[in-house]
């Protein structure tokens, strides 16, 4: 670990800093020191921000740094930083650049080796995740579907087969059509998780399946409120070790009495497997036997 004492603002830099997605108690000591130091903040939307460094008495001037006028002012920013300013990137909530703006501020600094210095806190996919009891050891974060129906199921279909858990942002006006789509798209047995107003005075975090979500907020308007994430669970994947298990059982019995290709062949009609995967296996098997 290291001493937050020698972690004071350095010239040049550009730091990226993660605010609260409610709870202002989430605002890391570490993010006060920094946005208290930093010579200016540039904020999606200032007055928003404004509220927040307020609340923490921070005075650092703002500059504001939003979709717009992001890719304009960006050199411009770089060309500061270069020069020796210190700069503190936030978001209305949350990280920085996730689904929110500075991806072209942050691009462009490296490139001009200007060095970039993460403050990480809250983020709404990795606080949703981490209480949603799905498995987080392989997840995929898709940020917003597109608004428009067609997009959406299109990129909706390029998904349901994925057996990562799948993380979506979704806007409250969007959501009952979101689960809906979901539903028909994944079936609707397939295990979700809607996380709602995190941190917030009615958070709200319901596991259920994807049809039983989708009836329960079409049917309680308090859930077509506020912010909201939309978890999945990764489709079941077929058990491969077993399967792999009794087709080599199988292959080593063919190889007894036939050569590689014809023993490969034959486990390929019995089993429906891949006939180059078992050729292939059916080769380190006889390799193996042959010594
Ligand atoms: N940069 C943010 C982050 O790190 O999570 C995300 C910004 S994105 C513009 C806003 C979306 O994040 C919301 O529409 C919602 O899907 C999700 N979100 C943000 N705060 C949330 C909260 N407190 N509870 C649930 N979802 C939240």
């Amino acid at each position: 670990m290291t001493d937050s004492r020698q972690d004071s603002p350095q010239p040049g830099s550009l730091y990226v800093v993660a605010t609260p997605i409610g709870n202002l108690g989430d605002l890391s000591p570490r993010a006060v020191e920094v946005l208290r130091s930093v010579e200016r903040i540039a904020a999606e939307d200032t007055r928003h921000s404004r509220k927040l460094l307020q609340h923490f008495a921070i005075q650092t001037p703002l500059v504001a740094v939003h979709e717009h006028n992001e890719r304009e002012l960006a050199p411009r920013l770089v060309e500061q930083l270069r020069a020796g300013a210190s700069l503190a990137l936030i978001s209305d909530a949350g990280t920085p650049l996730i689904s929110d703006p500075g991806f072209n501020l942050v691009r462009l600094a490296r490139e001009a080796g200007v060095r970039v210095i993460p403050v990480p806190g809250p983020s709404a996919l990795v606080c949703a995740l981490s209480a949603s009891g799905l498995a987080t050891d392989r997840f995929v974060f898709e940020g917003f579907l597109p608004a428009k129906r067609v997009a959406r199921r299109a990129r909706l279909a390029e998904l349901h087969h994925d057996s990562r858990t799948l993380i979506l942002y979704e806007s409250s006006h969007r959501i009952v059509e979101c689960l809906q789509d979901l539903a028909e798209l994944f079936g609707g047995g397939r295990h979700a998780v809607l996380a709602r107003e995190l941190t917030k005075q009615f958070e709200t975090i319901r596991d259920a399946s994807l049809e039983e979500l989708a009836d329960w907020v079409a049917a309680d308007r308090n859930q077509q409120k506020g912010e909201i994430v939309l978890l999945v669970a990764g489709c079941p994947q077929p058990e491969k070790d077993q399967v792999s298990a009794e087709a080599e059982q199988l292959l080593a019995i063919l190889l007894d009495e036939l050569p590689v290709k014809l023993a490969a062949k034959l486990a390929a009609r019995i089993t429906g497997l891949n006939k180059r995967d078992l050729y292939n296996r059916a080769l380190q098997l006889k390799t193996l036997r042959d010594g």
